[in-house]
């Protein structure tokens, strides 16, 4: 089985002691990946504080240039990436799966790479001139989690070595093997040090972000896990970027055609089999057309195939891991236990792989586990509501706020009810849809700061203001 090695100062790092990556469609070996800590670490921001002093100079041409070979090089290995993605994080090769996922990741790196941060000329008059220069910051951690393992690393290192940063990333221990054979790719065209990947399984993450010389964490991943970081960045105010869970509401008005949205509905909700941070997770819909919802609903998830992504007949993988598996089981026994009425679904698949059907489960309301917490994995709660204004209110009790998406023939009245919704992005007729020139992130406690688009791109760099 294939052995991986740390990325660190531009070269294959080879360690002592490697750890098992687990293929959740099988329970077999995905790969194994070299088992770091804090030595590794610290020799990692060593070489990319070094590195930092070169690279922040080199012009924004010769940057963009080089993010763009990245981009050629990813789609060079395209089919090879996708294979190893889907053997470490069980998505299917093609439809919304592995594939796309590098997709993805290229069309993100080509729009960034191209972006750029021109000096803006506030004032040039008898007054004087001011302007704001873009800086880059110095040492980016990158903390990447296991839904999307390439294209959330692409979202991170990206722009930062865009502005001028250099990069230590440390990824999911459940999926760290492509975003290792990604950073050796990507060190073929850049300087020793730019870019660097430590991976280990001994909660090497807390060493990282609270390192002084780091000056930036990039993070994407649960929120208890967001304040943590946010914890450790204290000592030498490091600038964040955190972008954390949501339990996006989607709220469905009495004038939609059920057969026309239920197959968006169901997608809505089940993008990489629901392990997405901007999926519909709390489905809210009037009771003039809920059983029809419902009836629609299942009729679309009993075609959905469910089996190792390897195969290109199935559509959804197995849940990631044993963890997240666990707690859909959990969520929706809860549900069951509290009168909820499971339509498809809710037993467990057989094994050896973390394979759970497409769940959907009417009756249930606000106050249950499965509405009120991040199911993140295979099961929807459908919720019946009457009136508009009471279900606003409802969407927006939760804690989170990351997306939320209002369903309607009426585009004008959804546009204006949408607007209403407290959360970072808001979709008329679609959930969870994102682009590179869009920015995205949250609000409440799904996070702050942005991803993407200019407005991202600013967030690896400091303003300096020049009054001349
Ligand atoms: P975590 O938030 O626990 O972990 C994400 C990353 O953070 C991992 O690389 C982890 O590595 C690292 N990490 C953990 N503790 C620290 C720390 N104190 N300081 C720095 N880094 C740390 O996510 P999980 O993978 O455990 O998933 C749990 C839940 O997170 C899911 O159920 C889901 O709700 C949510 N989630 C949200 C995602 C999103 O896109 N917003 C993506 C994935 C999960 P290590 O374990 O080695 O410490």
């Amino acid at each position: 089985m294939e052995q991986y090695a740390h990325v660190i100062n531009g070269k294959r790092h080879e360690a002592n002691e490697y750890f098992d990556v687990v293929n959740p469609s099988t329970g077999g070996l995905a790969g194994r990946a070299p088992a770091g800590g804090s030595k590794e670490i610290d020799h990692a921001v060593t070489s990319a504080k070094e590195a930092f002093k070169s690279w922040s100079k080199t012009s924004d041409e010769d940057r963009k240039a080089a993010c763009l070979k990245i981009a050629d090089i990813i789609e060079e290995h395209a089919e090879e990436l996708a294979h190893l993605i889907t053997r470490e994080q069980g998505k299917p090769l093609s439809g919304a799966g592995s594939r796309f996922e590098i997709g993805g990741t290229l069309a993100w790196i080509r729009h960034t790479s191209n972006l750029s941060l021109p000096v803006e000329v506030l004032q040039d008059g008898p007054e004087g001139r001011i302007e704001v220069h873009r800086k880059p910051i110095g040492v980016v951690a990158s903390i990447t989690p296991w839904n999307w393992p390439v294209m959330i690393a692409s979202w991170h290192f990206l722009p930062a070595i865009r502005t001028g940063n250099t990069v230590v990333l440390k990824p999911s221990p459940l999926t760290p093997l492509s975003t290792l054979r990604v950073a050796e790719l990507a060190n073929q065209v850049l300087p020793a040090g730019v870019l660097n990947v430590v991976t280990g399984l001994d909660h090497i993450g807390p060493h990282l972000t609270s390192h002084a010389d780091v000056s930036k964490i990039t993070f994407t991943g649960s929120t208890v896990t967001g304040k943590k970081v946010m914890q450790s960045s204290v000592d030498t105010l490091k600038r964040l970027t955190l972008e954390l869970g949501g339990n996006d509401a989607g709220i469905v008005l009495p004038d939609v055609d059920p057969k026309e949205v239920a197959e968006k509905l169901l997608w809505a909700a089940y993008n990489n089999n629901g392990q997405t941070c901007a999926c519909l997770k709390r489905l809210y819909v009037h009771d003039d057309i809920y059983d029809a919802i419902c009836e629609e609903m299942v009729k679309v998830a009993k075609n959905i195939k469910v089996g190792d992504g390897l195969d290109e007949d199935n559509v959804l993988g197995p849940v990631q891991n044993e963890q997240q598996y666990r707690k859909v089981i959990e969520l929706v026994e809860d549900a069951r236990d509290n009168g909820g009425r499971v339509l498809i679904g809710g037993e467990p698949l057989e094994g050896p792989g973390f394979f759970y059907p497409v769940t959907l489960v009417a009756d249930v309301t606000d106050g249950m586990r499965l509405v009120d917490e991040e199911q993140f994995g295979p099961a929807t709660p459908i919720i019946r509501y009457n009136d508009i204004d009471e279900v606003i209110t409802r969407a927006n009790a939760s804690d989170m706020g990351l997306g939320g998406s209002i369903w309607s023939a009426d585009v004008a009245k959804a546009r204006e009810l949408a607007l209403r919704l407290e959360c970072g992005s808001v979709w008329v007729n679609n959930h969870g849809a994102i682009q590179p020139n869009a920015p995205f992130g949250g609000i409440k406690q799904s996070g702050f700061g942005v991803e993407f688009a200019e407005e991202g791109l600013r967030e690896f760099t400091l303003g300096q203001t020049l009054f001349c």
